[in-house]
């Protein structure tokens, strides 16, 4: 026996297989088609960048940034991160190559993100988002669009039973700015009974608290300030504007004045989709307005907005996707005619029948393994005393007439 250790798999990542794979492709299958009737465009972007990209967008308090980011030196000796999300990659891309020019310009992105966080049901170290940013579009119009599409794309997946849009605004700058400073007057007062962590953010990042998913900040969270006392005018009409775009648009919504996102970047609008069917883990969606982000990135102030969502997390919603059955089985019952099994399954399958050959093992079994297998239809040859190949066909929902005519043209050996 051998003595050498296989190596284990890293903490946080998975090996999606099988019917789960499904179930996520259709995820990011269901995506892209949206994303093509919503206009989108496509961008393919790179998996790590410097790590400035993500300290300056997302903030150095924040916990992505503090705690969860994979950065490492490269041979370079330059300071790289594995991508925490896309926004501020995309950001970067829209300042670095001239994406001014397409403004207001719809992106829409999918593919692998690392976060260093304790691994649980629905939380991994490797998951993957799909997102969409609307960048250079001041007008909620942009915001209802993402919403709508957001929406759409849970009604498409079969899983929008269950998950709720809660939103919020987080007024403009000044807004903000005031509420910021009377959530610090608030928690100051009860700082002794706040988690470490909250205490710890209380001068630097109240806003976050709010966000805490630690049990003892909860009673605090509830009678905070919330944000509306604070809401400039502007603030207001373009939150109200926002609201009544969704509700033009049919799609359902709770306020949660108490909803504030993990990253500093948000302005205006921010929003999650939520359901209880997934644990503590329950966030399925999220995103907002991200006004200031491309300045803290050195660009123009360009306003700009958008959402990612954790595929792992829709796909685990999605239930019922197994792998689908192969429309036909062809199966060799005599190795003299294997050669006729290799051709009919090309031509089946170059007529867009799902093909599998059976042809190894005993050739007695074959067909029984076929039948427990399962499929629409299948395709057994035997010798026959010519010497030339008989086949016969089985049928179980498959579709008699379309497969004979796909075999119309095949010259059989
Ligand atoms: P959470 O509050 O669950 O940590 P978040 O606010 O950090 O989420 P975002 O940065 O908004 O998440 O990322 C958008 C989406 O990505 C989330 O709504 C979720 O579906 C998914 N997501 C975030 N972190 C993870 C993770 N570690 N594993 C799997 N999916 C994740
Ligand atoms: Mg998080």
């Amino acid at each position: 026996m051998s003595t050498i250790k296989t190596p284990r798999p890293i903490r946080g990542t998975q090996d999606i297989f099988g019917a789960e794979a499904e179930a996520f492709a259709f995820v990011t299958a269901t995506f892209e088609r949206l994303r093509k009737l919503y206009r989108f465009r496509r961008a393919e972007m790179p998996v790590f960048e410097k790590t400035e990209v993500f300290s300056r967008s997302l903030g150095e308090t924040t916990d992505v940034v503090s705690k969860e980011m994979y950065s490492f030196e490269d041979r370079g000796g330059e300071s790289l991160t594995l991508r925490p999300e896309f926004t501020a990659g995309i950001a970067r891309a829209f300042l670095t190559d001239g994406w001014k020019q397409y403004a207001p310009v719809k992106i829409a992105a999918h593919g692998p993100v690392f976060r260093y966080e304790r691994p649980q049901k629905g939380r991994y170290r490797q998951f993957h988002q799909i997102d969409a940013e609307v960048i250079g579009a001041a007008e909620p119009q942009a915001d209802v669009e993402l919403l709508v599409m957001a929406d759409h794309l849970l009604q498409e997946l079969g899983i929008a039973d269950g998950v709720t849009l809660q939103l919020n605004t987080l007024g403009d700058g000044q807004s903000r700015e005031a509420w910021r400073a009377a959530l610090i007057d608030y928690f100051r007062a009860h700082k002794d009974a706040l988690s470490e962590d909250s205490q710890d953010r209380l001068e630097r990042n109240p806003l976050r608290i709010l966000d805490s998913k630690d049990p003892r900040d909860k009673p605090f969270t509830a009678d905070a300030p919330t944000i509306d006392e604070f809401l400039s005018a502007e603030a207001e009409d373009f939150f109200a504007q926002v609201t009544s775009g969704l509700d033009a648009a049919g799609v359902a919504w709770e306020r949660n004045p108490a909803l504030v996102r993990g990253l500093d970047y948000y302005r205006h609008t921010a929003f999650e989709f939520v359901t209880d069917r997934l644990g503590a883990q329950g966030t399925v969606l999220a995103g907002g307005r991200y006004d200031g982000l491309m300045e803290s990135l050195g660009g123009p102030a360009t306003p700009a907005v958008g959402w990612a969502a954790g595929i792992e997390r829709l796909a685990m919603l999605v239930e019922g996707l197994q792998e689908p059955v192969a429309d036909v089985l062809v199966v060799v019952e005599d190795d003299t005619v294997l050669a006729d099994g290799m051709g009919t399954t090309a031509a089946l399958r170059r007529a867009g029948f799902a093909t599998e050959l059976l042809a190894s093992g005993s050739p007695r079994k074959r067909f029984d393994k076929a039948v427990k297998q399962g499929g629409k239809a299948i395709l057994a040859l035997t010798a026959g005393e010519d010497g030339g190949t008989r086949h016969r066909l089985r049928l179980d929902g498959g579709d008699e007439a379309a497969i004979t005519a796909a075999l119309e043209g095949y010259s059989w050996n």
